[in-house]
């Protein structure tokens, strides 16, 4: 009894604590300016037309943060108008004086930094450490992107007959809409605005419901850098009338969207009407392969950072461990070792490394996957339940002997429950890690040079990490293959998805 009332007031001064730390990071971002709940039209910050709100709550402690816009097709159509009148201004800038703006853009999200990831850990749940880093992160692309401004380059290709000129230009696509998910609150808008801006497009972001705030925030501060009015629109709310406005639009000319395969097929057939270009990162199944030969203490790191960042909730987290036979007793007891030092709480406390998952659907998915692969015969080896702070929490978990008639293997589990899959050959590991729809991210852990090259060329997935478990970088490529999407996005082939490419053939030049 003693006991059970000591673990139950520790809880509530933990979410005491959790709330009182919560006012006073809104008060900083209030005074800050970037409390924002208005959508932004043509550089006003405007209501939904009927009025009504939608509520955004903190998923460590169920409090309403706010309540912000809910807009639908109207909005959206007066947005689109916006930004098509606008791409007419900003596309005609030089690439330098576009460059300047978003440069400027970049220092003011380095500046808002605190602010910033407050507003993230507080609509999203992840601890301050991570949003911090998702501030670097995000505003690394704006940066990145801003240089890129100045290197679109265009051909001169030797002509077939003497009296002419074959040029090729490249061109922004136009109005793009970007359709971002929770996950990553900020650097998912950026990885496609900054491009997109950097090209000479405009465009129209529809942040998801449940982090809106630090979308809106992010564009005040693009405001401020002297983007343009209606060079980049916010709308939220209603997300499937918002998302057919934009797929129905002619003047909308791209849809880039990250989120779960099934909208993002959605999306895709939705364009097909208006023959849009699509860049789509959609869910992932990340292998992640632990070869006899690895440096156990490498792979244990690299696996914990691979599956256990944002909780689990990133669709580059490692979802299926495989690990070689001959190593799998020794690296399941010190991974175990390694989960169990993960701290779960509010992200705002400094200690936490485990935020809360995003809702109840998520925990409750979660709780199926893990509950189908018990029954099919896989182990517990740590945690399997709900955190005893309630809300969303979960216990971080360790599954072992899982296999591919599991959920935990076939699906992502978009939590913090890593799988053990036992493997005897090198052969059966590029099978198993093959055998999916997804083609996002995959991961291998090994000391041997010639195996790091062959499994490399063997997986078919976009992005590789060898001995490294958190690979993305603003100057590197990131995408996936299979169902997992289109296109790429950051480093230099990440603006191709926002350009055009026109050929031009002076003749008769005599
Ligand atoms: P997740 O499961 O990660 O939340 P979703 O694909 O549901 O992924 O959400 C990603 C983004 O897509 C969010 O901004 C969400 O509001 C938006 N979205 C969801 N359904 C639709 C839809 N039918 N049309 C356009 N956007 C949508």
């Amino acid at each position: 009894m003693a006991a059970s009332v000591s673990a139950s007031s520790r809880v509530a001064s933990r979410r005491h604590m959790g709330s009182v730390d919560a006012g006073a990071a809104m008060e900083k971002i209030r005074a800050a300016g970037l409390l924002r709940t208005r959508g932004l039209i043509g550089g006003k910050w405007v209501d939904a037309y009927d009025g009504k709100t939608i509520e955004v709550q903190n998923p460590a402690t169920g409090e309403v943060l706010a309540n912000v816009a809910c807009m639908g097709n109207r909005e959206t159509a007066d947005a689109i108008t916006s930004a098509n009148t606008t791409f007419y201004t900003w596309s005609k800038l030089t690439a330098s004086e576009r460059s300047k703006a978003l440069r400027k853009w970049h220092d003011l999200l380095m500046s808002h930094k605190e602010e910033l990831a407050l507003l993230m850990t507080l609509e999203q749940g992840k601890p301050m450490k991570e949003a911090l880093g998702e501030v670097n992160y995000g505003a690394s692309f704006i940066e990145f992107f801003a240089e890129e401004a100045k290197r679109v380059y265009g051909d001169i290709i030797p002509p077939t007959l003497a009296d002419r000129r074959l040029l090729v230009l490249k061109q922004p696509i136009g109005v793009v809409g970007a359709i971002t998910p929770w996950n990553f609150p900020l650097a998912m808008i950026t990885r496609k605005v900054g491009p997109a801006l950097a090209c000479g497009c405009t465009v129209v972001v529809k942040p998801s419901e449940f982090t809106p705030l630090t979308a809106l925030a992010a564009a005040d501060l693009a405001l401020q850098a002297g983007i343009p009015a209606g060079a980049l629109n916010v709308v939220m709310g209603n997300a499937p009338e918002i998302g057919d406005e934009l797929m129905q639009s002619t003047q909308v000319r791209k849809i880039t969207f990250t989120g779960s395969t099934a909208v993002g097929k959605k999306l895709m057939a939705g364009s097909a009407n208006t023959v849009k270009k699509v860049s789509l990162e959609l869910g992932g199944n990340a292998p992640c392969i632990v070869f006899d030969d690895a440096d156990i203490d490498v792979a244990v790191k690299g696996s914990l950072a691979a599956k256990f960042r944002n909780s689990g909730q990133t669709c580059v987290c490692a979802n299926r461990i495989l690990v070689q036979e001959g190593i799998y007793e020794k690296f399941a007891s010190a991974f175990v070792k390694a989960v169990q030092s993960l701290q779960v709480g509010n992200g705002l406390e400094e200690s936490t490394s485990q935020g809360p998952l995003i809702n109840e659907a998520a925990v409750q998915k979660v709780e199926k996957f893990v509950g189908d692969a018990t029954s099919k015969g896989a182990n517990i080896m740590l945690g399997g339940k709900r955190h005893s702070l309630g809300m969303s929490f979960y216990e971080p978990t360790v599954v072992g002997n899982v296999s591919n008639d599991m959920l935990l293997f076939s699906e992502e589990v978009f939590g913090p429950v890593a799988p053990l899959i036992p493997f005897k050959t090198e052969e059966e590991a590029i099978h198993l890690a093959n055998d999916t729809n997804a083609g996002l991210a995959a991961y291998m852990f090994t000391k041997n040079i010639a195996r790091s090259w062959r499994v490399s060329e063997a997986l078919e997935y976009g992005l590789v990490g060898v001995n490294e478990g958190l690979i993305s970088t603003e100057v590197a490529p990131f995408g996936g293959v299979k169902q997992s999407g289109l296109g790429r996005e950051g480093s230099k082939y990440g603006m191709d998805d926002y350009l055009e490419i026109k050929y031009v053939c002076m003749g008769n030049l005599g």
